[in-house]
């Protein structure tokens, strides 16, 4: 499970996280939505443990985390530019976090064929980046978070560099992984289509606060407040 009880993120003097509190259960598929700048991808590295949390605490699995290495928490990140190493080939791509935890050859080849199994990239396996398509991609950008098998991940809007074809296969493919893994994830995205169409929970933030938490449904037919119905009502 993942908690956060009372996160304050400041940068400077500037405070973008004004004491939030969020429960997540094991396996559950969360979509974090608001406006841009409202502190999504702040909230994600801090769950991730890239960036440092002014106050409050982080708690994976009931353990105050505050202070763990990323590597401890075992939390994966996909990113919307993929951030591939364009000099390695996708097996290279996928074992590289295992190589650096000191997995065998034998074991990483392992994970990399079963990721790659599931993500449909076991044709591309030798071939690099630069001769990879935008989902092909997006799919070693998962693979590479797979293969340590994590805790949870979170997908920090992670399509938006594809056109919309795509990005509505990536969904499905992203939704069937959480299906066949049921690990818990968190997708952000400031696209509401997107948050509706994918969320079992939603939680709609603005400007550093959660505005409200619920299923599509709740959000759609209970809006809290006028940004709630606002934000919903608005066309995608
Ligand atoms: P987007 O949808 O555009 O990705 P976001 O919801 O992910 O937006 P964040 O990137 O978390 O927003 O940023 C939240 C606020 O914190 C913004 O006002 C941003 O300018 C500020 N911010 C983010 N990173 C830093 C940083 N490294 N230093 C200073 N301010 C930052
Ligand atoms: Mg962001």
């Amino acid at each position: 499970s993942l908690t956060l009880r009372n996160i304050v993120k400041k940068y400077g003097q500037r405070q973008v996280i004004h004491g939030l509190d969020l429960d997540i259960a094991d396996g559950e598929f969360v979509v974090l939505v608001g406006p841009s700048g409202c502190g999504k991808s702040t909230l994600l590295r801090m769950i991730s443990g890239l960036e440092e949390i002014t106050g409050g605490e982080v708690m994976v699995n009931g353990q105050v985390a505050n202070k763990m290495q990323p590597r401890q928490r075992n939390i994966a990140m996909v990113f919307q530019d993929f951030a591939l190493y364009p000099h390695m080939s996708v097996r290279k791509n996928m074992a590289f976090a295992l190589r650096m935890a000191g997995i065998s050859r034998a074991e990483r080849d392992a994970a990399v064929e079963r990721a790659a199994e599931m993500l449909g990239l076991t044709e591309e396996l030798e071939r690099y980046p630069s001769e990879l398509s935008g989902g092909q991609k997006q799919r070693v950008a998962m693979g590479r978070a797979l293969v340590r098998n994590p805790e949870a991940f979170l997908f920090d809007e992670p399509l938006s560099n594809l056109d919309a074809k795509l990005r509505a296969q990536m969904r499905a493919e992203i939704k069937a992984l959480h299906r066949r893994l049921e690990t818990t994830m968190i997708y952000v995205t400031h696209d509401q289509m997107e948050a509706m169409t994918m969320g079992e929970r939603i939680v709609l933030m603005r400007a550093g606060v959660i505005e409200q938490v619920g299923t599509p449904l709740e959000l759609y037919d209970r809006p809290q407040n006028v940004f709630v119905a606002g934000f919903i009502g608005a066309p995608g």
